[in-house]
């Protein structure tokens, strides 16, 4: 089921193909992209109702929700569900509270004091996936660090459901976030509505939130397009599980699938140092994969998938750090001192009983992470993704004759006399 291959004999050939993933090579989605792009920026609301009716299939005459509406479709929920999603909001909200912590004032010399303070982004804008599954859970873990920044205004877009609504679930993580409005967009028309702004969509600062391929190429061309600026390129979800002897296949299998389940796109990679263990989980695999609802999107996902047998978990660990993973799972008895060798990963699950589930709904911990090899450089979401940090400084008589002369010679031998003077004038 999944294509095996053994670390030792790839080339190097082999390690671009399988580390590359979502390219476009043809650029046929950034050309489709940038038609809608246009489209929206010239005509607004018309263009997002036409594309509604395109991808969604329903006719929308107002493009948003409002207060009451959302309240009657939160009533619709049992109380089981309200209860689950209360759990994941208080445990997201304690662990990113942390986040805002206060630095310290430092003096970098008598008198020169420097310090810096966190202010939120004012108007953010939040996408909220919806096509193939519907995840209020992404909603939780963009809008609580939101409230916690304090950002002034916060536009949450989701695409309609066939009804030409949302769905409880949704409705109720908006009650929760006090988030009285929804706009009714999905897809890269979405994130051009939020960057330009529409007679309905107001325009944001900021862009939030993991989709398709059309969602995420559409972030990373209006970022130069705009000056809104985005989270993260979070594009189909992957995980990367490394797996040795101690490990259980039916929890490994489990959790390739939980993560193959998300969309034929994704990608679902297991690293091991035993060949017994890789049969046992492809064995596994078609079992379980038999008796899941979306097993023929998951079936998909895995043939864009494979195994990497390793000589040992150096090895294991080299080529996760390649893979730069989404999602990283450790099923070893031994993992503590694996931890320190992980340098690329966007979220890591350790030992037999942490299954990447948790993280995707209600440890904590955020689930918009940075994929496509993209947790080289980026961090997932956090309460920082929504402040900006500004630095102060404050001189004293003392600190400027402390700094002063320095600054005189740096200033002269840059060439820039202005620069001099504007601490001469004061020193002198
Ligand atoms: P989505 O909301 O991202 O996309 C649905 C929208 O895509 C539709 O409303 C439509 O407007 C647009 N669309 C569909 N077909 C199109 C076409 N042919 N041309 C142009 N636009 C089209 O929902 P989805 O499709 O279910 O994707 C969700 C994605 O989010 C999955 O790939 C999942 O793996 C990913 N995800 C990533 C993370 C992360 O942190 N990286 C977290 C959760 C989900």
């Amino acid at each position: 089921m999944l294509q095996t291959y053994r670390y030792s004999t790839l080339q190097e050939t082999d390690f671009e193909r399988l580390l590359a993933r979502n390219t476009d090579p043809s650029r046929g989605i950034e050309q489709l992209v940038m038609e809608i792009i246009g489209d929206v920026k010239t005509n607004g609301d018309a263009a997002l109702k036409k594309y509604a009716e395109k991808f969604d299939g329903v006719q929308l005459t107002r493009l948003y929700l409002e207060a009451n509406e959302i309240a009657s479709l939160a009533s619709t929920i049992g109380r089981e569900q309200q209860r689950a999603l209360e759990i994941a909001f208080a445990n997201i909200y304690r662990f990113h509270e942390t986040q805002l912590r206060k630095e310290r004032s430092i003096e970098t010399m008598p008198g020169v004091k420097c310090w810096r303070e966190p202010r939120p982004i004012e108007k953010v804008g939040l996408y909220i996936p919806g096509g193939s599954a519907v995840l209020p859970s992404t909603l939780l873990m963009l809008g609580v660090p939101a409230r916690i920044a304090g950002c002034k205004e916060i536009v949450v877009c989701s695409p309609p459901q066939a009804d030409g609504k949302i769905n409880g679930y949704i409705a109720y993580c908006l009650q929760l976030l006090k988030i009285d409005r929804i706009y009714l967009v999905g897809g890269a028309q979405a994130v051009a509505a939020m960057a330009y702004g529409t007679e309905s969509v107001p325009r944001v600062d900021k862009i939030f939130g993991p989709g398709n391929q059309y969602v995420t190429k559409a972030k990373s061309l209006l970022q130069g397009l705009t000056n809104v600026s985005i989270d993260m390129p979070a594009g189909p979800s992957e995980v990367l599980v490394i797996a040795d002897d101690s490990a259980n296949p039916e929890y490994v299998a489990a959790d390739l699938l939980a993560q193959a389940e998300h969309g034929a796109d994704s990608q679902a990679i297991l690293v091991s140092t035993n060949e017994q263990l890789i049969d046992k989980v492809q064995v596994t695999l078609k079992t379980q994969l038999a008796l899941l609802p979306r097993a023929a999107v998951a079936e998909k996902a895995l043939a864009n998938s494979y195994a990497i047998l390793c000589a040992n978990l150096e090895e294991a660990i080299a080529f996760s750090n390649q893979y730069a993973p989404e999602h990283l799972i450790i099923e070893t008895d031994n993992w503590v001192p694996l931890l320190r060798k992980v340098s690329n990963a966007g979220s890591v699950f350790v030992g037999h009983l942490t299954p990447e589930s948790v993280g995707d709904y209600a440890s904590g911990t955020n689930h918009t992470l940075p994929t496509s090899g993209y947790a080289r450089s980026y961090s997932g979401v956090s309460v920082d993704a929504f402040v900006k940090k500004i630095t102060f400084q404050h001189l004293t008589a003392e600190g400027l004759r402390n700094i002063g002369p320095t600054v005189e010679i740096l200033a002269e031998l840059e060439g820039l006399q202005a620069h001099k003077n504007a601490v001469s004038v004061r020193l002198h």
